[in-house]
């Protein structure tokens, strides 16, 4: 464990990997199981329990067995958004196909005000390597924010482009609340949604979802880089015989996320 926040932190970076420090450092990890590519192509049922996740992380997003409803989670709590506009906190036994999450510590501080999506992943953008995966939380009143919770699936499953064409949308206004999320470099753009993706609850933890529009009236953004990398791989023949290496996977996610 991590006792001094402050000396771990400042070890991070090129000069503790040339001087071989790095393996003493326990930096910032990002922890997954399955893979968007995976979720697109229909892979709806995974074995990992949020009991297991709450082991590699405090924070993230995911989703639920037969696609029910999205998952956001900060402070050690997940939350289950659900299509019926419900949020309630996820049980231990619950399973998901997909989830990202890490033990959030803030590296940096944006303060953001009276600006729209555009502009705010601009900023983001800025303040982010490229070439890292970044943990994303943002706290703040937003004047409008439009999100989509994902419905329960039966089977035989569709691929998540057509699921989402059931999703229901809904759009908040002049609401306070907390957004998880992560930015996924383009490299990595079928382990997660590329660029900035990013789930939402209100304050009052009675409602939120996927993230597809907003606009900031005044929030703080934390930042949190990551250097770790765990990506656990399903065991499931729905996984082994997945498409994941189609040429249109890139575009099929981008439908699917509304990214
Ligand atoms: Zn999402």
């Amino acid at each position: 464990m991590i006792s001094d926040e402050k000396s771990t932190l400042g070890l991070i970076g090129p000069a503790s990997i040339a001087s071989g420090q790095i393996d003493a450092v326990k930096t910032a990890e990002l922890y997954q199981t399955s893979l968007m590519s995976a979720l697109v192509d229909g892979v709806y049922e995974g074995q990992t329990t949020y009991g297991e996740l709450h082991q590699h992380g405090d924070f993230g997003l995911g989703t639920f067995n037969d696609l029910d409803g999205e998952m956001v989670g900060f402070d050690g709590i997940f939350y289950q958004l659900r299509s019926d506009g419900s949020a309630r906190p996820v049980s231990d036994d619950q399973k998901t196909p997909f989830a990202v999450v890490t033990f959030f510590k803030a590296d940096s501080r944006i303060s953001l005000s009276r600006i729209s999506k555009n502009t705010a992943i601009d900023r983001l953008t800025a303040a982010t390597q490229d070439n890292l995966f970044t943990a994303v939380r943002i706290d703040g009143r937003f004047s409008r924010i439009t999100v989509r919770t994902v419905r329960e699936q039966k089977r035989p499953f569709p691929p998540l482009q057509d699921a989402a064409k059931g999703q229901a949308e809904t759009i908040l206004t002049n609401v306070a609340g907390t957004f998880a999320g992560f930015r996924t470099p383009a490299y990595a753009g079928t382990l997660g949604v590329p660029g900035f993706h990013l789930h939402f609850l209100t304050e009052d933890r009675k409602t939120g979802g996927h993230v597809l529009d907003f606009e900031i009236e005044a929030a703080e953004a934390q930042l949190c880089p990551m250097h770790g990398l765990h990506v656990e791989l399903p065991q499931s023949e729905n996984f082994l015989n997945a498409k994941l290496s189609s040429p249109d996977m890139a575009q099929r996610i981008a439908a699917a996320e509304g990214s």
